[in-house]
């Protein structure tokens, strides 16, 4: 079936993705989703079970950067809105290796929003963006990041997303296109990829090998349950200001060591028939390259202005990404 209002939600087999796909499905039964992802090793397409058949999802595989592909979906589903969740996401990949990076998160974005700027042609339909807090650099002790912040990207990951953000802000203020950018504090929750921190020192502890936590540990981050980031996406796609941008965290500044400390006092009392102290695994390994120090937000703009607020307390939020992590891993 054909609606007239079907979305283009791309890297939507990833973490943040496959979160906000159900419960977008869920909000809004008169719109259509068409998830184009390319299945990376970063997609899962078993995160998308509950909505497989669902009569107002397509799932398809491809890339962001195929102009073929992206101009035929536009035209076939006649696609008026997109959000844009495609990209490389590690940062320790993008030291390792960043032309990836440079493809899909800066490529890819232009391709679509070229494609969108002349299929939609003047038409004024959405196109949200997905980005990160890490574009605003690093922080010392005090402080916190703004939409008036400067731009100051530090990894290659970074900077791509950096150049993909400036190239959305271009396309309003040039061609009078209606984007939003929103710029996230890191996520947590079900899903989300094993390489990543709170997934890997799920996994370690578990595992019973070392838990390693880089440099001394002291690297803050503002952590926000992958839920709550979900329901901002969606308020700011259906009410954020065309050309704006809104940042969303989660008020929850931690250190690395204490998360590692925060998960292995619960798996220690949830697997204290099994094992406790998780904490004995914890080890420190050599430091991140260009490792930003701290990141942390002031998410006072969309608070007063669209009414969002982050929900989830951290530590109600890390048991259920234990739990999910728990039955995922543990036979
Ligand atoms: P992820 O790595 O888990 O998922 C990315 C998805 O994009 C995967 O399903 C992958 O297959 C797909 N993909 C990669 N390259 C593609 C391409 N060329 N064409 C089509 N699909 C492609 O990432 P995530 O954590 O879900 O992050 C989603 C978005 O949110 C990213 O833009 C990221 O920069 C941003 N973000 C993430 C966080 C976080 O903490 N995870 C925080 C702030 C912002």
């Amino acid at each position: 079936h054909h609606s007239n209002n079907t979305i283009l939600i791309t890297g939507g087999a990833g973490f943040i993705g496959s979160n906000f796909i159900p419960y977008f499905l869920e909000q809004h039964p008169n719109i259509d989703v068409v998830n184009l992802d390319l299945l990376t090793y970063a997609g899962d397409l078993t995160n998308l079970r509950e909505v497989e058949g669902h009569p107002n999802y397509t799932f398809i595989k491809g890339d962001i950067c195929d102009k073929l592909l992206v101009k035929h979906l536009f035209k076939e589903y006649n696609i008026s809105g997109v959000i844009n969740f495609a990209a490389e996401s590690h940062v320790d990949n993008s030291i390792s290796s960043p032309g990836q990076f440079i493809k899909t998160n800066i490529e890819g974005t232009f391709n679509l929003l070229e494609i969108a700027r002349i299929l939609w042609n003047g038409k004024n339909n959405r196109f949200h963006h997905i980005s990160t807090d890490e574009v605003y650099g690093s922080l010392g002790k005090d402080g916190y990041f703004t939409e008036r912040s400067n731009y100051q990207p530090n990894s290659p990951y970074s900077a791509s997303k950096a150049s993909s953000d400036f190239l959305v802000r271009s396309y309003h203020h040039t061609y009078g296109m209606n984007v939003v950018t929103s710029n996230c504090s890191n996520n947590y929750g079900p899903k989300q990829h094993d390489e990543k921190l709170i997934p890997t020192i799920i996994r370690s502890a578990i595992k019973g090998v070392k838990i390693p936590i880089y440099g001394n540990g002291k690297n803050v981050r503002d952590w926000l349950f992958v839920k709550d980031h979900c329901i901002g996406v969606d308020t700011i796609y259906n009410h954020g200001k065309a050309g704006e941008t809104y940042l969303l965290g989660g008020n929850n500044e931690y250190d690395n060591l204490t998360i590692a400390f925060k998960i292995c006092d619960i798996l220690d009392v949830k697997r204290s028939k099994i094992k406790g102290n998780y904490k004995d695994q914890i080890e420190f390994v050599e430091d991140r390259l260009g490792h930003d120090f701290r990141y942390a937000i002031d998410a006072s703009k969309i608070s007063k202005e669209l009414g969002w607020k982050a929900s989830e307390y951290f530590d109600s939020g890390l048991d259920k990404t234990i739990d999910w992590y728990l039955n995922k891993y543990q036979l």
